[in-house]
């Protein structure tokens, strides 16, 4: 089995303007500062695992602009594969437009673009790529019958497959039985099994739910309470690590990315969990998406602490 990881997912670009209230439909509001950040999942996911020390080959499409073109470059510069990222001139690249109001509220309209336009195709040609690597993530931007293609191949060729079901969305076993471990956050985990995740006894309930529906083992993400781990030996809560919460954007990104490099470098999932939470808590110490995903120094530096 090989050690890399394999992204199959989204990416956008985020344009942001933070103004004082967000406009309503009709209305004009002047005085926002303006800015723009790479984002979209799968991408985020593919960088957090990057700069967490894993070898990252990233599949995915982006429109022929110059969004995707600048998000090509900013895979490329940390050091992902990105020679499966299609260029796609039928459809501009994903893009994001996202107002924050002085209360930190915000309000986010998406056009996947691109990201709608990724095939089982695509994945399927890829084959050599995912046959070789150790573990597969993704997550549920892209079409479904895409998602599926992934995990079916990847489960297929013996690599463990990490599925993040964001944003949430119902799945069905034909998908869950490929799942080494499902990433839910409170949110979805009741999405998917109908149980609020109120406590430990009811991540639990909602854990053994998953599990019966196929997958090997799952991690509930509880926010700064860290994660809630069940497979089949055990349950237990990973503790998150206590920091200054600055923007919590892409928090679960950053956990799925540095979770696969654990994973891949045969951590056990506990240890793995561990190392996630490290670098998500980083992750919420600084503003966007991408910019905020942790090198692999900062994340020992926070588990040796
Ligand atoms: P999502 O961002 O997908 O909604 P969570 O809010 O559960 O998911 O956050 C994902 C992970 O990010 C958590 O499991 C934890 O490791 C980390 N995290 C999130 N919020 C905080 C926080 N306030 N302090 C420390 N870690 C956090």
């Amino acid at each position: 089995m090989g050690s890399g990881i394999v992204v199959v997912g989204s990416s956008n670009t985020d344009m942001i303007i933070k103004l004082a209230r967000i406009p309503k439909p009709g209305e004009t509001v002047i005085g926002g500062e303006f800015s723009t950040a790479a984002g979209g999942k799968g991408a985020n996911q593919a960088v957090a695992a990057a700069r967490a020390g894993g070898r990252v080959t990233f599949i995915a499409r982006v429109g022929d602009d110059v969004f995707g073109r600048q998000a090509v470059e900013g895979f490329v510069a940390d050091g992902i594969d990105a020679s499966h990222v299609l260029e796609d001139t039928g459809s501009p690249s994903g893009i994001a437009l996202i107002f924050v109001d002085e209360h930190g509220q915000n309000s986010i309209a998406v056009a996947s673009g691109a990201n709608a336009r990724l095939t089982p195709k695509d994945v399927l040609s890829t084959h050599d790529s995912i046959a070789s690597a150790a573990v597969l993530v993704t997550q549920l931007e892209t079409p479904l019958d895409t998602v599926q293609a992934a995990v079916e191949l990847a489960a297929e060729q013996g690599v463990r497959v990490v599925l993040n079901p964001a944003p949430a969305q119902s799945l069905g076993q034909e998908i869950l039985k490929h799942v080494a471990v499902l990433t839910p956050n409170e949110t979805e985990a009741e999405l998917l099994t109908g149980i609020e995740v109120s406590d430990d006894a009811a991540a639990l309930a909602a854990a053994e739910e998953l599990k019966s529906l196929g997958v090997e083992a799952v991690l509930i993400t509880l926010g700064a309470r860290g994660a809630f781990l069940f497979d089949s030996d055990h349950a237990e809560l990973i503790p998150g690590f206590e920091v200054e919460v600055v923007d919590t954007t892409a928090a679960g990104d950053v956990f799925n990315g540095a979770l696969a490099v654990a994973l891949a470098e045969g951590s056990s999932l506990a240890e793995a969990a561990r190392f996630a939470n490290a670098a998500a808590a980083l992750a919420v110490t600084k503003l966007g998406a991408q910019p905020s995903a942790p090198s692999r120094e900062e994340i020992e530096a926070v588990l040796a602490r």
